[in-house]
């Protein structure tokens, strides 16, 4: 469980409505230099770095994901780490699309912090996204000297998984993944994906120890990472309904409350599905 303290899933915001662009065929990715870059991450100080590229097709789309690195910050992912990092994203494209027909695009990977070991692990990543649009995922890399390199690795590969399925949000949902009341659905839907990729983590743990005191305690749409309960056994139903339920929460930023959020999950539930949710999981909620 300390594992999981020191772990940071974020995903920013779009920066505005304004952004979003119309959806567009998959073509080459944008100037990892250029002010549309710069814009998308918050930062014109970097010095993009391209070190490598690999074309990953899914369903009939082919998407070009890069390995950036960022010469200001002296930040540059370590090959196994860069190996890890496409084994990552393609293991979570391919879990989605095995399930439903979703838009994809490219994807940057750009490491903002590497410094070889420390004590303590600080590993986390955010995801810049804009609409139908090339997705960046920030990674912090900083692998923990007390663990094992493979613990390392595994709880990289993990973060990004889960940061990928931010990106496939961002090109199917992405006016319902701009309310910040999303953030129940953005963040348990997102460790779900990265879990099914990578069974035998922590989130798996989780699961198996039915999370029982966080999932009693309170209804989903006050919880984030917690969620992972929930999307599992959503998912456990039927992998459509996942998809389904992010489909059907609200995109109306002036409707931007848990309290909407719990009325499309209402809406959306049948009737029975607290009970059921209930005496699966120890009396876990669903609803406030
Ligand atoms: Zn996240």
């Amino acid at each position: 469980m300390l594992v999981s303290a020191v772990f940071a899933f974020v995903v920013a915001a779009a920066p505005a409505p304004a952004l979003l662009l119309p959806a567009q065929p998959v073509g080459e990715p944008i100037d990892c230099n250029g002010p549309v870059f710069k814009s998308q991450i918050y930062r014109d100080d970097v010095e993009c770095r391209e070190v490598e590229r690999r074309k990953l097709s899914i369903q009939d789309q082919t998407v070009t994901l890069r390995i950036l690195a960022d010469d200001e910050e002296d930040a540059e992912l370590p090959p196994e780490y860069r190996e890890a990092a496409v084994e990552a994203i393609a293991r979570a494209f391919g879990i989605v699309a095995g399930e439903r027909k979703l838009n994809f695009h490219n994807v940057s990977v750009l490491p903002v912090e590497v410094y070889s070991q420390r004590r303590e692990a600080k590993m986390s990543g955010v995801t810049y996204w804009r609409g139908k649009s090339e997705c960046v995922i920030a990674l912090t890399v900083v692998p923990a000297s007390r663990f094992a390199p493979e613990t390392n690795l595994a709880m990289f590969k993990f973060i990004v998984a889960h940061e990928a399925f931010h990106c496939v949000q961002s090109w199917n949902w992405s006016h319902q993944l701009l309310l910040e009341s999303a953030n129940w659905w953005k963040e348990g839907s997102a460790d779900l994906v990265a879990m099914l990729a990578y069974p035998g983590t922590d989130a798996q743990m989780k699961v198996n120890l039915g999370h029982a005191d966080i999932a009693s305690a309170k209804a989903v749409t006050q919880m984030d990472y917690g969620n992972i309960l929930f999307f599992h056994w959503l998912w456990a139903q039927s992998p459509s309904k996942v998809f389904d339920l992010i489909a059907a929460m609200p995109r109306d930023p002036a409707n931007d409350t848990i309290e909407a959020q719990e009325a499309a999950l209402r809406a959306f539930l049948p009737g029975d599905a607290p009970q059921q949710y209930a005496s699966a999981y120890g009396g876990a909620k669903i609803f406030r």
